[in-house]
């Protein structure tokens, strides 16, 4: 089954730049920014500027030069918010919520970076 991708969802729009977002780092083929309802102290989201749905999409669709870049950018931004656990900071989590069952709000593969406050256990 191929992805069917929407380009008229809202990340689609913040990366054409026709709505605003409060905008953490921008790569070669990444975009992050503020969460516009943050779940914790920091709360971004971090999307690649390809047309992904999900993150499985990503993964097994997007160049080896995205799927690095998209990674480093998520470690970029982590120890920009000084949350990394091997050199100090208090921990992170990352969420990717994929498809009907996990409750994706925006088809636009996205990955939450949640910290800054205890997060609790998660699976259930
Ligand atoms: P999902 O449930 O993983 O798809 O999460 C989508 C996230 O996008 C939610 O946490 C929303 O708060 C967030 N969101 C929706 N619209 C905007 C926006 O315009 N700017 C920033 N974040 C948004």
């Amino acid at each position: 089954m191929a992805y069917a991708y929407d380009p008229e969802n809202i990340f689609a729009k913040i990366l054409r730049g026709e709505i605003p977002s409060t905008k953490v780092t921008e790569t070669e083929h990444s975009f992050a920014f503020r969460d516009i309802t943050p779940q914790a102290p920091d709360h971004v989201l971090v999307i690649p500027k390809g047309p992904y749905v999900c993150f499985d999409h990503f993964a097994l669709e997007a160049s080896d030069a995205e799927i690095i870049d998209f990674n480093r950018t998520v470690g970029e931004i982590c120890k920009e918010l000084g949350v990394q656990p091997g050199e100090g900071g208090n921990g992170y989590r990352l969420i990717a919520n994929s498809g009907e069952a996990a409750v994706q709000e925006v088809p636009h593969m996205h990955v939450h970076i949640l910290a800054g406050r205890p997060l609790g256990r998660m699976l259930n």
